[in-house]
């Protein structure tokens, strides 16, 4: 194997149990995106294993019922499809849709399953905007609404504006509740948990902290779940004033060690990092020389003992994901999203992992 992503699942627990100790509710874990890249089936049965989960929230039925065909039970919200869509999944694999428009309602009413509703109280994205309650209200009596919901735009950054669509989530939930008292309420996104809402609210629904992003400064300790490792296809002496990789936008000083590394922005490292990343190798930091390419990425390997077949750690503990994103004004959602299913997930269980977390933490 020449490029492999290790998904560390113990890791993936902690993460679990520090998150709801802090929301202190029911979770749905964000399992969107093929688990933002980590594997929707397995962290989902995974964690349906081994933690007491209560869900699941994907964005589309496809991701929905891939999770049922690999066996989860507990409930699967989904949180941004059209009911067009999904009608066929919907009961076959029992899952939960959320309506977020008239149009969905009235199908929603047609098919007569248990729903969601989400409501607009500042991300104006999807959702009922507030000037719509009065009549979706009205329209409600007597259908099956099994939840309702309502996303923050800015829970990482503005305290007052998250604690206003908080207020008038609470407003439109007081009004639903007479007539649909034991619903689910939820809003919390990974950042929100921070604010430890003591509340209305019944679940939350976190995604990147359970992959080990902290969302913000001063959330607890978390341990990132993946980590994307490749091998050196070859190393090499160039002379001095040697240009490097597309376009020679590096030019070696002296005579300068380099490794070619199996990984490239179609594995999903950002060219970005053209002359700016670094990579991991036998414990020392190497910096890219050059642009990366579609396959390959050059780095100095100056006073390293590298040797072909050696390890490069692109992302791990030492290169996260939130510091890489920083680097060059991504966000760390957006570095997971992209390791392509060229590179393969490996998985790491509890037991495999107890002997493995001895032997280093790279
Ligand atoms: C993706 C998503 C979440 C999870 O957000 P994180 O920041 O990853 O915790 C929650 N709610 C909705 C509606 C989402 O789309």
């Amino acid at each position: 194997m020449l490029r492999w992503a290790e998904v560390h699942l113990e890791r993936l627990l902690l993460n679990y149990k520090t998150v709801k100790k802090l929301c202190r509710k029911q979770v749905y874990a964000v399992v969107k995106a093929n688990a933002y890249g980590h594997g929707s089936r397995e962290v989902a049965t995974f964690l349906e294993k081994n933690s007491d989960v209560y869900g699941f929230a994907v964005a589309t039925y496809e991701e929905g019922a891939c999770l049922r065909e690999a066996g989860v039970k507990r409930p699967i919200l989904v949180m941004s499809s059209t009911l067009e869509e999904g009608r066929e999944f919907l009961k076959e694999y029992e899952l939960t849709p959320v309506v977020y428009d008239f149009t969905e309602l009235r199908l929603a009413k047609e098919l007569n399953v248990p729903f969601h509703l989400k409501v607009d109280t500042g991300m104006g994205r999807l959702g009922f905007l507030e000037e719509e309650w009065g009549e979706l209200l009205s329209e409600l009596q007597g259908l099956p609404v099994a939840g309702v919901m309502t996303h923050f735009s800015s829970a990482d950054e503005d305290e007052e504006f998250t604690l206003c669509q908080l207020k008038k989530f609470e407003k439109f939930v007081s009004t639903l509740k007479k007539e649909f008292p034991n619903i689910e309420i939820h809003a919390e996104n990974s950042a929100a948990a921070l604010y430890r809402f003591n509340n209305f609210l019944t679940h939350c629904r976190v995604g990147l902290a359970l992959y080990g992003v902290p969302p913000e400064e001063g959330y607890p300790e978390l341990r990132q779940v993946m980590k994307v490792k490749a091998k050196v296809l070859t190393v090499k002496e160039l002379p001095p004033n040697y240009p490097v990789s597309y376009s020679k936008t590096y030019r070696t000083k002296e005579r300068e060690r380099v490794a070619v590394i199996s990984f490239g922005y179609a594995d999903g490292y950002p060219r970005e990092l053209s002359n700016r990343g670094e990579v991991l190798i036998k414990g020392k930091m190497c910096p890219v020389r050059g642009r990366v390419c579609m396959d390959m990425t050059v780095v100095s390997v100056d006073g390293v003992s590298a040797e072909k077949g050696d390890v490069a750690t692109l992302y791990g503990d030492a290169i996260t994901f939130k510091s890489v994103a920083e680097k060059i004004g991504k966000i760390p959602y957006e570095l997971m999203c992209s390791i392509s299913p060229r590179v393969e997930r490996v998985y790491f269980g509890l037991q495999k992992c107890n002997a493995e977390s001895s032997a280093g933490t790279v």
